[in-house]
């Protein structure tokens, strides 16, 4: 759905700072409170932002923090539509990149669990990628309203 067509939907970018991590969280977490998710939906949705958000820091571009992170989000009903995107290096394999416990930066501690924490925490999970042009991660999750809960 492109944003002309959504009702609700907002736009931040900023720069490729990890202290800027815990901005993007706030912010994704404030625009979609008004669909009154659940704590554990949030904190969900939260954590997705941060493992997405490191990535473009730390992988797409290697901490160079004139690189800038993209974040833009849909509400469309009760479903929230994510994009998080960085211009950086982009992903040669995407297959092996998805893999469980695959981690490129293993001298970083890094423990290769970020996309598969993404694609089980939300509905719908995509990567795309291009090498030397950077990468998205397209991402859907419907909120259970929490009205819905106690009715
Ligand atoms: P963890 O997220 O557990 O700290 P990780 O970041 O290495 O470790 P994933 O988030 O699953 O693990 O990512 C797997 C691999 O995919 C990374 O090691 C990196 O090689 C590649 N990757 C992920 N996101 C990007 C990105 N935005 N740009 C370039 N490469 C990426
Ligand atoms: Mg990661």
């Amino acid at each position: 759905m492109t944003q002309e067509q959504a009702r609700n939907y907002m736009n931040v970018q900023f720069a490729a700072l990890s202290e800027n991590e815990s901005f993007a969280r706030v912010v994704v977490g404030a625009f979609v409170s008004r669909l009154d998710p659940t704590l554990d939906e949030l904190n969900d949705l939260k954590t997705v932002v941060s493992e997405a958000v490191t990535n473009c820091i730390i992988h797409g571009y290697d901490s160079d923090p004139s690189g800038i992170v993209y974040i833009s989000a849909v509400i469309e009903g009760e479903t929230v539509h994510l994009v998080i995107e960085d211009k950086g290096k982009g992903i040669d394999d995407l297959e092996l990149a998805q893999q469980p416990l695959y981690t490129s930066k293993p001298e970083l501690e890094r423990s290769g669990m970020g996309f598969t924490i993404m694609e089980n925490f939300m509905d719908e999970f995509e990567v795309v990628s291009e090498p030397g042009q950077g990468t998205s991660i397209r991402m859907k999750k419907t909120i259970v309203s929490k009205k819905a809960l106690y009715n």
